[in-house]
C-alpha cells in the first residue's frame, strides 16, 4: 500500500459543533492531517485549548472584542487574524489541501467562494452558502476544478450512494428527515413553544440555529435546495420523507427502479470522516450500528401544512433567482428573533412567507444582487418583526 502524504486542512468555525467534531476525527487520524488555520467567532477559550492541542499555523477571530481579548489574555506565536478578511485569507491559503466550512449562516458565503476560487476543495457543512448563492458556488467550483464535498449527513449519504455510479442514471433522491422535536406535537400549541423545547432535538446534538431549523423543517427545505445544486437535480427529483429513527441517512433511486441507501449511527463524525478522507475511507472506532437493536424503520409523508417552511423551500427553488436568498435571510433573522425571545415559534414561517411575497424577485441575480438581497431581506424582516408581530 502506498503511504498517503499528510493533508493540510483549515477549519472555518472550529469551535462550533461541526468544528469540534471535525477535530475529534482529526485526532483519531494518526497525524494524517496537518492543521493550518482554526477560526472562531467569539469562543476564544475553546480556541486557545484547540491551539494547544493542534498547533495551527494561524487563527482567525471574527468578533473584534474577542480578538482584542485573545491578544491580551493568550500568547500564541502563530498568526492571529481578525474578521472577514482573516477568514478569506485562511480559506484561500495556498498551502490548504482542504477547507472545512462549518460557519453558521450567510457569513459562510464569502469564505467558501474564496477557498473555491483558490482551487481548494471544500468540505461544506454550511448549507446556507448553497441555499443563498448556489448557482455561483457551483459555477466557481466547476471553473476552478475545486470539489464541494457535503458534510451534511443526508448529502454525504447521497455522495456515498453515488460512488461508482453514473449520475445520469439517477431517477430521484430521497432525503430523510427525523421530523424534529415537534413531529407529534399539537400544531395549535406552536405559539407557546419555549426556546428550550425547540432546541431539544430528539436525534442529533447540534448548534442552536440548525436545531431551530430542524424544528420548523426549514433545515430539510434548505437540504432540498442544497441537493439541487450539489447533484444537479430538479425539485421534482428530490423527495423528502420523515424517518423518525434517523438511521437511513438518505437514498438514491436509479432509472432501473433500484434504490441504494446509506445507513449508520447518528454520529456526525462518520459523514465528517468520509468528507475529510474522500474518496478514501479510513478506519475509525466510532460506535457501530446494531440493526437488531434498531429492529424497525418507519417512513412518513411530511406534513407541509403543519411545517410550511419545507414547502417554502420548494417554492423558492422553483421561483429561482434570488428567492432562495430571500428565504434564507428571512429565516436567519426570524430564528435569531425567536432565540432572543422576541417572536413566537409560529411567527417564524410568517416572517418567511411575508418576505418571499414582498421582497423584489430578481430572476438572474449577480453575486452582488445576492448580497444586496440578503442585507435588504434582513432589514425588511426585522422591520416586519418590529412593526407587526
Ligand atoms: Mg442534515
Amino acid at each position: 500500500m502506498t503511504q498517503l502524504s499528510t493533508k493540510n486542512i483549515s477549519i472555518l468555525g472550529s469551535t462550533g459543533s461541526i468544528g469540534v467534531q471535525t477535530l475529534q476525527v482529526i485526532e483519531k487520524s494518526n497525524g494524517f492531517f496537518n492543521i493550518l488555520y482554526l477560526t472562531t467567532n467569539k469562543n476564544i477559550d475553546l480556541l486557545a485549548e484547540q491551539i494547544q492541542k493542534f498547533k495551527p499555523k494561524g487563527v482567525v477571530i471574527n468578533d473584534y472584542q474577542s480578538y482584542l481579548a485573545f491578544k491580551k489574555n493568550y500568547t500564541f506565536d502563530g498568526e492571529v487574524l481578525f474578521g472577514q478578511e482573516g477568514l478569506l485569507r485562511a480559506a484561500s491559503d495556498s498551502e490548504n489541501d482542504l477547507v472545512v466550512s462549518a460557519l453558521v449562516g450567510f457569513s459562510g458565503v464569502s469564505p467558501t467562494i474564496s477557498a473555491l476560487e483558490a482551487g481548494k476543495d471544500v468540505a461544506l457543512a454550511n448549507k446556507e452558502t448553497l441555499v443563498s448563492a448556489g448557482q455561483y458556488i457551483s459555477e466557481i467550483s466547476r471553473k476552478n476544478n475545486a470539489k464541494i464535498i457535503a458534510i451534511d449527513s443526508e448529502h454525504n449519504a447521497i455522495l456515498q450512494c453515488l460512488l461508482g455510479e453514473d449520475v445520469s442514471k439517477v431517477e430521484k433522491i430521497i432525503l430523510t428527515a427525523s421530523g424534529g422535536p415537534f413531529l407529534n406535537f399539537d400544531q395549535k400549541k406552536f405559539d407557546e413553544v419555549k426556546v428550550s423545547e425547540a432546541l431539544a432535538h430528539p436525534r442529533w446534538s447540534m448548534g442552536k440555529k440548525i436545531s431551530i431549523d430542524s424544528a420548523t423543517l426549514m433545515n430539510k427545505g434548505f437540504e432540498v435546495i442544497e441537493a439541487h445544486w450539489l447533484f444537479n437535480l430538479s425539485a421534482e427529483q428530490i423527495q423528502v420523507v420523515v424517518h423518525p429513527e434517523s438511521i437511513v441517512h438518505s437514498l438514491v433511486q436509479f432509472v432501473d427502479g433500484s434504490i441504494k441507501a446509506q445507513l449508520g449511527p447518528q454520529d456526525m463524525r462518520i459523514p465528517i470522516s468520509f468528507a475529510l478522507n474522500y474518496p478514501n475511507r479510513f478506519k475509525y472506532d466510532f460506535p457501530r450500528l446494531d440493526l437488531l437493536e434498531v429492529s424497525s424503520l418507519n417512513f412518513i409523508r411530511p406534513d407541509t401544512e403543519k411545517f410550511p417552511c419545507l414547502q417554502f423551500a420548494y417554492d423558492a427553488l422553483k421561483l429561482g433567482g434570488n428567492a432562495p436568498a430571500i428565504l434564507n435571510a428571512a429565516n436567519e433573522t426570524a430564528v435569531q428573533s425567536f432565540l432572543d425571545g422576541r417572536i413566537s415559534f409560529s411567527s417564524i414561517p410568517k416572517c418567511i412567507s411575508y418576505a418571499l411575497e414582498k421582497v423584489e424577485h430578481i430572476e438572474n441575480p449577480t453575486l452582488k444582487d445576492i448580497f444586496d438581497t440578503d442585507k435588504f431581506t434582513r432589514e425588511f424582516t426585522l422591520d416586519f418583526i418590529n412593526k407587526i408581530i
